[in-house]
């Protein structure tokens, strides 16, 4: 392919260039398990340490030892949930909201199987929370609350710290699971400050490579570990430690860090032109997402009485990767639980994209994404069946 401008960076990150070198030495010659007593280990040991650490500072954790290395962001999601339901067998209710991924919310349909109540707190059109809801529904027998942080498909911030407080004055007893993965490397994290007790996020999100995450648990948490065996992880999740994986994301949590600046500044500064452009230049184009409180590389439009699907197949053949917010569940295909729990209208659900940038997205590719938008939508709109209803809306602009 000679052109790829790739914004689809909610699914996944290229990997940085700084990552994988620092990664490669792992692979190749320093291959010892970390947790042998000979000298040949000690780099390995050490290396985990250091990625420990870079951890730790990245999600503003107190003490290292609050970090537990897992495979990706649903291994830290399952690790929270299953491990602190497994510890407290008596009480048997969670709250959740209900635009959750669905690493979350397949994981609750299991649980209510099992006679487990849960709440699904919803949304507004902005896409926020109802708190005093959430609070309402806190009572002695909540094991657990669980809200993430970043929405994947809109981009849309939960007060998390906010929603923390509130969790921990209504029930001390309760544990507060935050699903980070799409707030980390785009919005400070600073967990020591706030009552979140565990928090889950995915290296691949943020130019590490896919098969690596993390888990913070809040000193004093304490949960079952989902994989039993030998001490790794202090004994909360077994298997030897995936050492290059783990250095990978460790350099990639210091080089998101060291990049928040940017990404709130320019990152933003590109996400916003490309949003108006679009939204301005075509009449059926409407933002699915909050204009504010949102993640700073994050975008979806919908595009009224045209398909999510035609666009992308077009945006494609000329090299664009985007996302629609449609998820394909068993071969049908579903319009977004996020959109439609924020009532987006019927004739924007099926015609949304989601476009997510990175700290290596360039103006130039904003800029041209602007200037083809408006032929791919016009040669769709000719073939929608909805000509009535599109010509009644241009009119109305
Ligand atoms: N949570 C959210 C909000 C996500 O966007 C994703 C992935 O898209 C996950 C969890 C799961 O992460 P992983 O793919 O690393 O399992």
């Amino acid at each position: 392919m000679d052109k790829l401008i790739y914004l689809d960076n909610n699914a996944t990150t290229k990997v940085d260039e700084k990552v994988l070198e620092e990664m490669l030495p792992y692979l190749k010659e320093e291959y010892a398990n970390p947790s042998s007593m000979y000298d040949f280990a000690k780099k390995s040991s050490n290396a985990l340490k250091v990625a420990r650490r870079q951890v730790q500072e990245f999600v503003g954790a107190e003490n290292e030892k609050e970090i537990i290395f897992t495979s990706c962001g649903s291994e830290s999601a399952n690790t929270a949930i299953k491990g602190v339901l497994a510890n407290n067998k008596t009480k048997r209710h969670i709250i959740t909201t209900a635009v959750e991924h669905p690493c979350v919310l397949n994981l609750y349909k299991q649980y209510e199987k099992q006679g487990y109540k849960v709440d699904y707190i919803g949304v507004n059109a902005q896409g926020e929370l109802n708190l005093d809801e959430l609070k309402d529904k806190i009572t002695d027998e909540t094991a657990l609350v669980s809200v993430m942080w970043a929405n994947n498909e809109t981009g849309i911030i939960f007060p998390v710290e906010k929603i923390a407080e509130i969790v921990k004055e209504k029930n001390p007893h309760t544990t507060f699971y935050v699903d980070a993965v799409q707030a980390a490397g785009k919005i400070p994290m600073n967990v020591k400050n706030t009552k979140i007790d565990m928090i889950g996020i995915s290296g691949h999100k943020f130019h590490a490579p896919k098969g690596i995450g993390a888990l913070y648990v809040k000193s004093g948490t304490i949960i079952s570990p989902l994989i039993n065996g030998g001490h790794q992880e202090r004994g909360r999740r077994a298997g030897t430690e995936n050492v290059p994986y783990i250095v990978g994301l460790g350099k990639a949590a210091e080089l998101a860090l060291n990049s928040l600046d940017y990404e709130l500044k320019e990152v933003k500064r590109l996400r916003d032109k490309l949003e108006q452009g679009i939204v301005k230049n075509i009449f059926n184009a409407r933002l699915n997402t909050a204009p504010t409180n949102r993640v700073p590389n994050t975008t979806n439009i919908g595009f009224q009485y045209i398909e999510g699907e035609l666009i992308l197949l077009h945006l494609s053949d000329i090299g664009i990767c985007a996302s629609s917010g449609s998820a394909c569940t068993s071969g049908s295909l579903e319009p977004s639980h996020v959109l439609r729990a924020m009532g987006i209208p019927f004739t924007a659900l099926h015609g949304s994209i989601r476009f997510s940038l990175s700290r290596f997205t360039k103006e130039e590719e904003i800029d041209y994404v602007i200037e083809k938008m408006p032929q791919i939508i016009e040669k769709l709109n000719k073939i929608s069946p909805y000509q009535d209803e599109l010509e009644a809306l241009k009119n109305l602009k």
